[in-house]
């Protein structure tokens, strides 16, 4: 327990409501005090503790202040470490990259270059989205419905979502969105409509220098892209002369049972960009891995201040080191997956009237209401109620988002899920009589 902690009556937020943009959004859906967290247990200024099935939207895969390298951090500010260095060469920064080599790019046979863009995952989705453009000479990009890049120009421009991008306030060019796997239903291949458009000469669709997307889509609500789709569109990109950008930065770093999400389908995309949980400990980073022969930048072509931030390294490298040395964190993985998959599919089950269903891998999951498509954003609302907070995903928020820590215990897993199966029960009484 944090010892210098004295929990407060005061939980009152009219000072955000007064002074911080509306453009505030969690805060909104959680309205709560937060003081501190340790593992998957977030702790309000008031005392009150909550499970945390949210993980920073994908930020906090090893949960909050992981004692296994917690104090890596720690000695490394005591002992006056480079804190800030632009791309300056530092010890941190090379025991990063050393261990991102053995412990991840030799394990899998990949071959890439490793370039720190600015903190942020939309900074690297920028920078790969340029890389592309200079090295194939075209200005146009494939994304796909539903997907999430990040809220810069650039990385708006492929991404889906309505309201987002009215925000933008410009037209958002040189972006063609295409439909996912699955979009148009389950026995469509939306590939032979891609694959039509590039080789008919009268289709209309400019040539693109690449296409971006997610293996599993997060914020459009826990899309899968099957391994055929997948491999088939490596292949097509690859014929063409088109670059296959995968964006690994929510569903990357162990979130769906391995280190890349793309590791199943066995495809070598041209750039991959990750961010969210590559620091370990929630600090800003984000990393964009190119193959050695599109790292055509000329020297400062792409900078930055906030490039390489050597607290997230020291984090970053502890984590790969304890966690990623072996395949036991896999495993660990794989088996709260399998807890994860069966009592959500005995909650589907157990409520037969709310047509429920599940997708997901690893510890990605999704609960999906189409029936009523406002039902998971009331279950999180009961669930913050019962000291659990997770959020929803989906074009209409009719997905309840499952993201809990990596390292979760098992004990909170199962007792996070009973939480959410007692607020869909309250939740499903009061619909249409009691649905449920
Ligand atoms: C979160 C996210 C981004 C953007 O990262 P930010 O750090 O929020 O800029 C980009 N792509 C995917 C798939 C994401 O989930």
């Amino acid at each position: 327990m944090n010892k210098s902690f004295n929990p407060t009556n005061d939980q009152s937020l009219a000072l955000f409501d007064r002074l911080e943009s509306e453009v505030r959004s969690y805060v909104r859906a959680f309205p709560v005090l937060f003081d501190h967290a340790v593992g998957t247990t977030l702790t309000a200024a008031d005392g009150r503790e909550y499970i945390d099935f949210f993980a920073g939207a994908g930020a906090l895969n090893y949960g909050h202040n992981n004692p296994a390298f917690k104090q890596f951090l720690i000695d490394y500010i005591e002992r006056d470490g480079i804190v800030h260095g632009l791309d300056l060469a530092t010890t941190a920064k090379r025991a990063f990259i050393e261990a991102f080599e053995n412990f991840i790019l030799i394990p899998r046979g990949l071959n890439y270059k490793l370039q720190f863009p600015g903190p942020t995952g939309t900074n690297a989705v920028e920078a790969a989205l340029k890389l592309a453009r200079l090295v194939t000479g075209r200005p146009n990009i494939v994304a796909f419905t539903n997907s999430f890049h990040g809220v810069s120009a650039g990385a708006l421009a492929a991404t889906g979502n309505k309201e987002m991008r009215a925000a933008a306030g410009f037209p958002l060019a040189n972006v063609t969105s295409l439909p996912y796997d699955g979009y148009l239903g389950e026995n469509i291949d939306t590939l032979d409509y891609f694959e039509k458009l590039l080789v008919d000469p009268a289709s209309g669709l400019d040539k693109p220098a690449a296409v971006i997307l997610e293996a599993i889509q997060g914020e459009g609500g826990i899309n899968i892209a099957s391994t055929s789709w997948l491999q088939r569109l490596r292949d097509l990109t690859t014929r063409h002369g088109i670059l296959l950008i995968l964006d690994d930065i929510q569903a990357g770093v162990g979130r769906t049972g391995t280190f890349f999400s793309f590791e199943p389908a066995k495809i070598v995309p041209d750039i991959v960009t990750l961010s969210k949980s590559l620091s370990a400990i929630g600090t800003p980073m984000s990393l964009m891995l190119m193959k050695p022969e599109h790292d055509v930048w000329a020297p400062a072509a792409h900078t930055g201040t906030f490039r390489g931030n050597n607290l997230a390294f020291v984090t970053a490298r502890a984590a790969l080191e304890v966690y990623w040395s072996d395949s036991k964190f896999e495993e660990e993985i794989a088996r709260k997956s399998g807890i994860l998959a069966a009592e959500l599919g005995s909650i589907v089950k157990d409520f037969p009237k709310l047509g429920l269903s599940i997708r997901g891998r690893g510890l990605m999951y999704g609960l999906v209401s189409r029936r009523y498509r406002e039902l998971p954003g009331l279950v999180s609302k009961e669930a913050l109620g019962r000291g659990l907070v997770m959020e929803t995903a989906g074009s209409y928020g009719e997905v309840l988002k499952f993201m809990t820590a990596l390292t979760i215990t098992e004990a909170d897993l199962r007792r996070g899920l009973s939480i959410i199966r007692d607020s869909i029960g309250a939740v499903a009484a009061t619909l249409d009589s009691g649905s449920a």
